[in-house]
């Protein structure tokens, strides 16, 4: 493989980086064990270089000139194949090799593309867009393993190597982990939402790299009972995000059940907890090198405290929280809640809850897997739950759980919590 000379110098402080790197922790379905105790003080991230790569006389080109890109360098390797090289911002790091470019060449042709990652593994079914906004999974025959690496089971059962066969022309294709939801898009969702009269948006901070962190507040009765939900604290969860964005539509949509639901309810939204790592096509990280969902104990990153000052301030105000919710994404659909030995009569809801949404989704077995540990708090169930007394859960979704399935997934999670709420 030959890569242009500057992505050497990139490449040095990457490779020495990752000499202490311990593998990674595989996420099994099965769930995670407890988690381990990390310092949150902000570390250096490696920033992409930007720009176009040009080859085959100018007439073959890749780009990572948008936000949620992430193509850290292309080798030419011959003919119509390139190798890709996708690394993260920091590490140590999750096996989650987002990455996201677009590709284009003057003269129609057929690309095969190899994609590497520093040494994780390729979790990611390839996305292929026209447009930038419309994505759809990359035609099965035009994906090939190369290296399936070892095991079977859970991130394992993700090959190490992939190759893809694209057929490319003036028009720039976008190539992409998952679909492209950038801050701007987030916005545009939330703002459009924001049309209803009982349902605004505002600032509740910034983040480290000054992108505002935006809060959604659903409110059609004031009352002081109130739900947090949040999302996307590691950026290439989208399909967790994505559920979210259908929970929240169904509790802002015109059924009588929501309707009579929001006269009871304030619901506040941060849909986008890690708006840096979300542009800057960050694997797991914000843009201070720390996983935030490991902060809510030492609050050393502004997102996480943007949420902390704000509940503080919304509890002073005499609002009483009454559930939580995170929506993440892993191997598969799994539920993470507290058990009732520590929560008691309080907590039962959430597995109410979780009974009501399986009752009507029998054709997905989603495991539960339940925690007892919530000292330190670090991760955001265990500070809402410590702080606020809110029965909270973290709500994982499967990383290629259908996309009509995670729409109504979130749809039915909405209804059966309202239904729970109200009684
Ligand atoms: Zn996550």
């Amino acid at each position: 493989m030959k890569f242009p000379k500057f992505l050497f110098l990139l490449a040095l402080p990457i490779l020495l980086s990752c000499k202490n790197t311990k593998p990674a922790t595989p996420t099994g379905y099965q769930g995670q064990g407890p988690t381990p105790i990390v310092s949150t003080r902000t570390k250096p991230v490696q920033r992409q270089w930007r720009g176009v790569w040009a080859f085959q006389d100018s007439t073959v080109f890749f780009s990572n000139t948008f936000d949620g890109a992430r193509l850290n360098g292309v080798a030419h390797d011959g003919g119509d194949q390139y190798t890709l090289w996708i690394t993260a911002e920091n590490t140590p790091i999750n096996p989650s090799p987002w990455y996201g470019f677009q590709v284009w060449s003057s003269i129609p042709r057929e690309l095969k593309l190899r994609f590497t990652y520093d040494g994780s593994r390729s979790r990611y079914y390839p996305k292929i867009s026209r447009d930038g906004i419309y994505f759809k999974g990359l035609d099965s025959t035009r994906y090939r393993i190369i290296n399936p690496g070892e095991g079977d089971f859970g991130i394992k059962a993700a090959p190490e190597e992939i190759e893809i066969t694209v057929a490319v022309d003036a028009q720039p294709t976008w190539i992409t982990a998952q679909e492209l939801y950038t801050s701007a898009a987030v916005k545009t969702w939330v703002d459009s939402l924001s049309q209803y009269p009982f349902i605004s948006n505002y600032d509740i901070g910034k983040s480290r790299e000054g992108r505002p962190m935006n809060l959604m507040e659903v409110n059609g009765g004031h009352s002081k009972k109130a739900l947090m939900i949040i999302s996307r604290q590691h950026p290439p969860e989208v399909t967790g995000f994505l559920a979210m964005k259908s929970f929240m539509e169904t509790l802002s949509g015109d059924s009588p059940q929501a309707k009579a639901f929001r006269e009871e309810f304030t619901i506040f939204n941060v849909p986008l907890m890690n708006p840096d790592g979300v542009d800057n096509g960050h694997w797991r990280h914000n843009l201070g090198g720390i996983d935030l969902n490991r902060d809510w104990q030492e609050f050393n990153q502004p997102e996480t405290r943007a949420v902390r000052d704000f509940l503080k301030q919304k509890s002073e105000e005499g609002y009483e929280f009454v559930f939580g919710a995170d929506f993440h994404s892993t191997w598969d659909d799994i539920y993470y809640p507290i058990d009732t030995l520590v929560t008691g009569d309080k907590g039962k809801i959430v597995f109410d809850w979780i009974k009501g949404i399986t009752d009507r989704l029998p054709q997905k077995k989603t495991n539960i897997s339940t925690t007892d540990k919530i000292t330190p708090t670090m991760v955001s169930r265990n500070h809402f739950y410590v702080n606020y007394g809110m029965p909270a859960i973290v709500f994982e979704l499967g990383d290629n759980t259908p996309r009509d399935f995670l729409r109504e997934k979130g749809r039915v999670a909405a209804e059966e919590l309202m239904r729970l709420l109200m009684k």
